[in-house]
């Protein structure tokens, strides 16, 4: 593999670059997770379609508890 930084060739199974010590590993495996991620979230961004009235009504409900609990405790004091 080639070094991003500077383009000295190393080993493919070097961690960092022999010539100027780039990490050479991580960016290659960064490249992977980053196209791993990003089927994950395209598949979240359409099950969030689906679920947009549920998250408002989540937020709802917990806007509702926190009013619920604040006139409690002011009728309290
Ligand atoms: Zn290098």
């Amino acid at each position: 593999m080639y070094c991003p930084n500077c383009g000295a060739e190393n080993l493919d199974d070097a961690r960092f670059c022999r010539k100027c010590g780039s990490k050479l590993k991580i960016e290659r495996k960064t490249t992977y997770k980053t196209t791993v991620d990003e089927t994950v979230n395209t598949q979240q961004t359409s099950q969030n379609s689906n679920d947009g009235s549920k998250k408002w009504i989540y937020i709802g409900c917990c806007c509702l508890s926190l009013i619920i609990l604040w006139i409690v405790g002011t009728l309290g004091v």
